[in-house]
């Protein structure tokens, strides 16, 4: 393996060169790589690894920490594969895989999102394993989260493989700054598309033809974009869907041609205290009241998976949060609030296949530099996220 020679027991930095110089970019070359290696520093640890591949080279990595039964088990989670450098290989400062170190930053493919997480959890685990008498850490790297989660997540829960009773996942915890908040609720998503009818006929008599097709998509997009879909159970304006009204939008034939059809596509970021049944009617109406009577429309969800995806949300009194609230507080010296996530994660499929609640993020680095070029992570949030985790690990088994 292409690795510079973490030795264990050495620093988290020198895990996360490790890590970030073994390509895993998704798609690309797959897990397997650096499972193989993540497995054999966790075994030089005494911990016990198992690698297991819905498809092969897709490897998720599960790893045992067991000071002993009768505490329960503590999941820490975090994926192993990298979105790939893709088109921005040229804006690229430093050589993606190769960690560089400016002013106390590191780049390279995977700082933030999420191999500095990755590396913070193995290096805490190990020193709670030094001296804990109770209890089991589980950690969880998964595969193929960066497409979704199918060969991953997903799939460790659907056969019933995590034994956790509740998980952290790693992922960066900043937008703008670093740690902003523990991320309790993973939002889930509903795509729709409204197809629009009209009449197709010659441009020259639009004036005398109904309305035409992209027209009338264009009012339903831009009311769509006003809508504020309802929802109940916020504890406070710290979550709230979001809708992005035509990510996809088509119609039209040639110059020429009256329009007689089009087609938009929207998703819908969804919060706890939604509902399939109100938020389509609202979605009718909000579209039924943007068209002139002349117009046919239908809703219709091309991809049924994607109809509805539960938003899910960890309790603000389970313990995995009071344990985490505590720790953010020694070791960060600040009260974190709960949050929703803005991104998917794959404390979804924990929650929804296995049943586990899971914290969405609390991890080092920023979403806001992930997928792009020059993503990086502050070396003293990685060494900070040892000492969180090893807290957090401490609190929850009291
Ligand atoms: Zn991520």
């Amino acid at each position: 393996l292409p690795v510079k020679g973490f030795s264990v027991k050495t620093d988290v930095i020198s895990l996360l060169t490790d890590l970030v110089s073994i390509d895993s970019s998704n798609p690309g070359v797959g897990e397997r790589n650096v499972a193989e290696y993540l497995a054999s520093v966790c075994r030089d640890l005494g911990f016990e690894t198992r690698i297991l591949e819905a498809a092969p080279g897709r490897s998720n990595l599960l790893v045992s920490a067991d000071a002993g039964s009768g505490s329960g088990v503590l999941g820490l989670s975090g994926h192993l594969d990298t979105k790939p450098v893709g088109d921005a290989e040229n804006a690229w400062r430093t050589p993606p895989l190769d960690l560089t170190v400016q002013e106390g930053r590191a780049y390279g493919l995977g700082t933030s999102d999420m191999k500095g997480g990755i590396a913070a959890m193995v290096a805490a685990t190990e020193r709670w394993a030094a001296r804990a008498t109770e209890g089991r850490i589980e950690l969880i790297f998964t595969a193929d989260e960066e497409a979704g989660g199918a060969l991953g997540a997903r799939w460790l829960a659907d056969q019933s493989l995590i034994s956790a009773d509740a998980i952290v996942i790693g992922e960066p915890s900043g937008v703008v700054d670093a740690w902003e908040a523990i991320y309790t609720v993973s939002r889930g998503m509903c795509c729709f598309d409204i197809v629009v009818e009209g009449v197709q006929g010659h441009s020259g008599l639009s004036d005398q033809l109904p309305m035409s097709a992209t027209v009338a998509a264009a009012k339903v997009v831009s009311a769509l974009h006003e809508l504020n879909p309802s929802f109940s159970d916020a504890p406070d304006d710290a979550w709230k869907p979001t809708v992005n009204s035509a990510v996809l939008l088509e119609g039209g034939v040639f110059y020429g041609v009256h329009p007689g059809h089009a087609r938009i596509g929207c998703d819908i970021r969804l919060v706890p205290g939604m509902s399939p049944h109100r938020l389509e009617s609202e979605i009718r109406s909000c579209v039924e009241s943007s068209l002139p009577e002349e117009i046919g429309w239908r809703l219709e969800y091309p991809i049924p998976a994607l109809r509805w995806v539960d938003p899910v949300a960890v309790p603000n009194d389970h313990p995995v949060l009071s344990a985490a609230s505590a720790a953010a507080t020694k070791v960060l010296e600040r009260d974190l609030h709960f949050r929703a996530y803005p991104g998917g994660t794959d404390a979804t499929s924990f929650f929804l296949g296995a049943g586990i609640p899971s914290v969405a993020s609390l991890g080092p680095g920023w979403l806001s530099v992930a997928h792009g070029p020059n993503e990086c992570v502050d070396l003293g949030d990685v060494v900070l996220a040892v000492d969180l985790y090893a807290e957090l690990i401490a609190q929850y088994f009291g």
